[in-house]
């Protein structure tokens, strides 16, 4: 008896690990959140009682949903009038009280097309000092590099400079395939707040999820043509009022998308971020689309991306994406 009970248990893994072998393991599509302009997006704006409790909702909303996150700062925004603020800085440290990753997104947050590389490379060591420290601190390392307006250098020589620079100082760039326009949605979302406007606040709000969703899609269709199936994403939003109030609803969308949240290094282990990049042009565009230049694609390939609504972009008095 106890022969046979042993016998049916092994025949018993044996069948189940066929089964694990022929099923697929794993259905979900895979995506890593990053957030950029930390601690906040025009962060003058706001008096310090506020900023403190936008930034806590925020943390608070992110945590609720327990996935990795990583959060790219501008450490001039840790300054005030030229001077590092504590309070301030206390923001960074809740962020890794948290459990949540950050990385350098330069100093003050200028674009690589308008500088030089002596002053670029400038703003990426003075833009990492106190997020290299307070990691350091908590014995994680500073990994990541994202770069303004995901602009990478109008020449190749420009663009593999910084690169070799980087990788120098131990960075990873951390790429982009889910591009959008949140910020736009989050200027008419601090709008409507600052008017009062609770329904155009809902209003903003609801656009925002479905617009969010049409750009996963939008970008899902173009990996799939691109690659032939939907690869790891990395998406790309901003630290703001409306992100702080609707990032469970945005995690929900997804979710039921089929994605599952996984961290950054993770998402990249995905071969497609080994495609060779050589674009170059102006605009800080998913990097889905900048493999396709690199390939040669022609115009038809890119499409219709879907666009901000109309009454979004007149609200937020932003003039164009
Ligand atoms: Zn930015």
């Amino acid at each position: 008896m106890k022969k046979n009970k042993r016998l049916f248990l092994i025949f018993g893994l044996i069948f189940f690990s066929i089964l694990s072998c022929v099923l697929p393991q794993d259905q979900k599509s895979k995506i890593a959140v990053t957030i950029d302009d930390l601690p906040l997006q025009r962060i003058d704006h706001f008096e310090n009682n506020k900023l403190r409790k936008i930034f806590d909702k925020l943390v608070k909303n992110i945590k609720s949903q327990r996935i990795p996150i990583i959060g790219f700062v501008n450490e001039m925004k840790l300054q005030v009038k030229g001077e590092y603020d504590i309070r301030r800085i206390v923001l960074l440290k809740k962020w890794i009280n948290a459990g949540l990753d950050l990385g350098n997104h330069t100093f003050s947050h200028p674009s690589l097309h308008d500088l030089s590389i002596e002053k670029f490379e400038e703003e990426i060591l003075k833009g990492e000092k106190i997020t290299r420290e307070l990691l350091n601190q908590n014995k994680k390392e500073l990994k990541y590099f994202r770069h303004p307006y995901l602009q990478t250098g109008r020449s190749l020589e420009a663009k593999n400079t910084i690169e070799q620079f980087l990788s120098d100082h131990k960075y990873t760039v951390a790429p982009v395939t889910i591009d959008n326009a949140d910020w736009i949605f989050a200027s008419a979302y601090d709008k409507a707040i600052d008017s009062n406007k609770t329904e155009v606040m809902k209003q903003i709000g609801t656009e925002y999820i479905n617009y969010m969703k049409s750009k996963i899609e939008y970008w899902q269709g173009q990996s799939i043509a691109l690659f032939g199936r939907n690869i790891n994403h990395v998406l790309l939003i901003h630290a703001n009022t409306l992100n702080a109030e609707y990032f469970p609803e945005l995690c929900k969308m997804i979710r039921s998308m089929n994605y599952k949240f996984v961290s950054l290094d993770e998402a990249l282990h995905d071969e497609a971020y080994k495609s060779n990049d050589t674009f170059i042009g102006n605009g800080g565009i998913s990097w889905i689309h900048r493999w396709a230049i690199t390939q040669g694609k022609k115009k038809d390939f890119f499409g219709e991306e879907p666009q901000v609504p109309k009454f979004i972009m007149r609200y937020s008095g932003i003039n164009s994406e």
